[in-house]
């Protein structure tokens, strides 16, 4: 493509009425630097009475305000803090169980305009191999995650481009849902597709919404402009701040009710990310009537011909970043929380008792990468974003989980089924939507154990699903001979029923 006709394109971008609606009455933004800069200002830590009382709202699945999730932030005392993890623990368990939702990334394209200084695709970065995949390469790589790994829910990642549009976008969509592959006893499929993107204008998320997409996320990277303005070069469509901070309240006003937002931890002082964020979460209440469907947290990774993710001035420690998890897990106490295979499985491992709900593996973030060279996995750098922390496979990763007592659930069963937005965030802040949740992963584990998992997996995996069967027929015996039913058809072979 020219470029004149790209910049043609990147100069279309931005419709300024879409975002002016969303100011407030005297042109402000939800995220008030002065507010969260005095909240940030040094304080005594507070009292251990004043800290249960925050905790025991958010254990009640109410978002915190953003002045008592600062106070949380001060907490020095170690033995509060282990009180702070275990409430944090709790609440994911009354809210999600012990299950653990898995996915897997898919990169369709490499091709960006923007130039984002701590990323290896920026458009300037001359060390990577770029390439849009076709509809048939997207097949082939569909037909490798779900017909040799098994996995049902994709978050497909999109470089902002013209040749990835949204019209690119809608056409993957497509061919992805269409895609369904013959397994051991079964057919494999892709039955819910998040879609990672750049912020786009209200008429094209209608497009998307009408495709069927499950999640909409959108990473804001940093909520600190200054930041923002030095890491993202205002002649791209990326250095348009508000562009990206309204980018939520847009996929609402077009019918998209589950969004992911993130911050891309090292870019800025994690404190000012964590409150600005939560101003984010409170605006979403406000405006949407929910908040996030999940938050992501991305930690800046080392990238091919990157400099500035070497040695960042705001690199976010291990013990930071566990606070960090816990800290969101009270905080915004409904929404899932997604730890990515870039972190390590040390790190994975520690953070999962804390509140983590999404998890992937089997993770290839190569543009092509899980078709590439007959499956197997292909991490080389110049293909890349950035370099992942946890190579471990699906089948390794769901033996862990199950070991440590997290059933993994496949299911995809809630958007399907209506229950998406305020619908499905009203049932998780009552604890209804585990019950539906509980029955659907023990019926889509049971589908990728007899499809995909070793022996040594199978095992495992089939002494959780007894123990949980046992447990539904003792704590829901109105629900449990409708599993039983379920689950008996999907062990002769069926797939795909859910409640
Ligand atoms: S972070 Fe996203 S928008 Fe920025 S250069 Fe990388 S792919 Fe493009």
């Amino acid at each position: 493509m020219e470029a004149t006709a790209i910049r043609k394109w990147m100069d279309e971008r931005i419709a300024q009425d879409e975002i002016d609606r969303y100011l407030r009455p005297d042109g402000a933004d939800y995220v008030n630097d002065a507010e969260i800069a005095e909240l940030l200002k040094p304080q005594p830590a507070p009292e251990a009475g004043r800290v249960r009382e925050i905790l025991a709202k958010a254990e009640s699945i109410v978002a915190l305000s953003q002045s008592e999730l600062a106070e949380l932030m001060r907490v020095e005392d170690s033995e509060l803090w282990e009180e702070m993890k275990a409430v944090a623990g709790r609440i994911k368990h009354k809210v999600y169980d012990n299950r653990i939702v898995t996915f897997a990334p898919l990169y369709l394209s490499s091709k960006c305009v923007n130039n984002c200084v701590y990323c290896g695709l920026r458009a300037s970065n001359g060390a990577v191999v770029r390439r849009v995949l076709s509809q048939a390469e997207i097949e082939a790589e569909v037909r490798a995650l779900a017909g040799q790994l098994g996995h049902k829910r994709l978050v497909m990642v999109y470089g902002e481009h013209p040749e990835s549009g949204v019209d690119y976008i809608a056409e993957s969509l497509a061919t992805t849902y269409a895609v369904k592959v013959p397994t051991r006893r079964g057919f494999g499929q892709i039955r819910r597709a998040n879609v990672n993107a750049a912020p786009m204008k209200i008429d094209e998320l209608k497009v998307l919404h009408r495709c069927g997409l499950g999640t909409f996320q959108v990473f804001q990277e940093t909520y600190d402009r200054r930041q923002y303005a030095r890491l993202h070069p205002a002649n791209t469509i990326k250095g348009n701040f508000r562009w990206r901070i309204y980018c939520m309240h847009r996929a609402q006003d077009a019918g998209i009710d589950d969004n992911g937002c993130g911050v891309l931890y090292g870019l800025s002082d994690w404190h000012f990310e964590l409150l600005a964020q939560q101003a984010h979460v409170l605006e979403m209440e406000r405006y949407c009537g929910i908040g996030p469907h999940t938050l992501s947290f991305p930690r800046l990774e080392p990238a091919v011909n990157t400099p500035f993710v070497e040695n960042p001035r705001w690199k976010v420690s291990d013990d930071d970043f566990e606070k960090i998890v816990v800290l969101s897990r009270l905080a915004v106490p409904y929404t899932g929380l997604i730890i990515t295979a870039r972190e390590s499985p040390a790190m994975r491992r520690r953070l999962l008792p804390l509140g983590v709900t999404q998890m992937d593996a089997s993770s290839n973030i190569g543009v092509g990468a899980y078709a590439a060279e007959g499956g197997q996995q292909d991490q080389r750098s110049e293909r890349q974003q950035f370099e992942l922390g946890d190579p471990r496979s699906l089948d390794e990763v769901i033996r862990e989980w199950a070991e440590a007592g997290c059933i993994t659930s496949f299911c995809t069963a809630g958007y399907r089924c209506g229950r998406t937005g305020k619908c499905i965030m009203d049932l998780l802040r009552t604890g209804a939507e585990g019950k539906f949740c509980k029955l659907n992963a023990i019926l889509t584990f049971k589908e990728w154990l007899d499809d995909f998992a070793s022996p040594e997996t199978a095992a495992v995996g089939q002494a959780l699903i007894d123990q949980e069967l046992a447990q539904v027929a003792k704590r829901q015996p109105v629900a449990y001979p409708q599993l039983k039913a379920y689950y008996d058809r999907i062990a002769a072979g069926e797939r795909d029923l859910y409640f």
